[in-house]
């Protein structure tokens, strides 16, 4: 798994960079198809339940789940770029989003609050705690920004299998959540939206949006429990 996400934040990295005015999302997720195959990984999307792409490629308003196509990024666009890679049967799992040229200072914001809430979350994973308390600094921070959290979507147990227990929730609840213990691996993802975070899935069955039509972010890191603290596996080189 800690091969499985470097490679992982090596792709996403490189699309990072790639982003730009005038580039459509399908290019996008052939640029990374093209990557895996370099790098001697599978993807885990493509045809996961029937996804036929290797990357979510969510615009402004789509949450998760969008289908990469011909439709082509324009300055001050907000792309989520989310996506999963399989080495030797161990799954990885990583979200970015970026902004497409300019964009404005509360789109900007949001995705430094996604991302503060995801580094916050992982720092005080550790043995001995529970889940809730990842859940509950999540919430915080987003709180506190003022952005909806969308409850309906949430981190989750990964390893031999992209989705695993437990959930990892973005929200406190009230049960406390399984204690986190060494060799323990999770994908945690803070999705946010700038608006109501109700969401509806479209026609095609997979994208979902917000209701509202506001703006959403999603970051995301696979990480692993030691026995001090936590490793993010899907970490990009600079
Ligand atoms: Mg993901
Ligand atoms: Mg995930």
């Amino acid at each position: 798994m800690r091969k499985a996400g470097a490679i992982l934040g090596q792709i996403l990295a490189e699309l990072e960079r790639r982003v730009r005015p005038g580039i459509t999302t399908l290019e996008l997720d052939k640029l990374a198809e093209q990557m895996m195959h370099d790098n001697g990984v599978k993807p885990a999307f493509k045809g996961y339940k029937g996804f036929p792409a290797s990357l979510c490629t969510c615009l402004n308003d789509q949450v998760v789940h969008a289908i990469p196509d011909d439709t082509i990024l324009q300055e001050g666009d907000l792309l989520t770029i989310d996506s999963g890679v399989i080495l030797d049967g161990f799954y990885s799992d990583s979200a970015i989003t970026v902004p497409v040229g300019r964009i404005k200072p509360r789109a900007q914001k949001m995705i430094d609050t996604a991302t503060k809430a995801l580094n916050e979350a992982i720092s005080v994973a550790r043995p001995g705690i529970r889940t809730n308390v990842l859940s509950r600094t999540i919430e915080e921070i987003v709180r506190a920004e003022g952005f909806g959290i969308v409850l309906e979507l949430s981190g989750h147990g990964i390893g031999k299998s992209l989705h695993e227990d437990p959930y990892i929730l973005n929200y406190e609840e009230e049960h406390p959540g399984p204690t986190l213990q060494p060799g323990m691996t999770l994908a945690i993802e803070p999705i946010i939206t700038l608006g109501s975070p109700k969401i509806k899935t479209l026609r095609d069955g997979w994208t979902i949006v917000t209701k509202d039509g506001s703006l959403a972010v999603q970051v995301e890191h696979t990480i692993a429990i030691t026995e001090k603290g936590a490793e993010i596996l899907t970490k990009r080189p600079k």
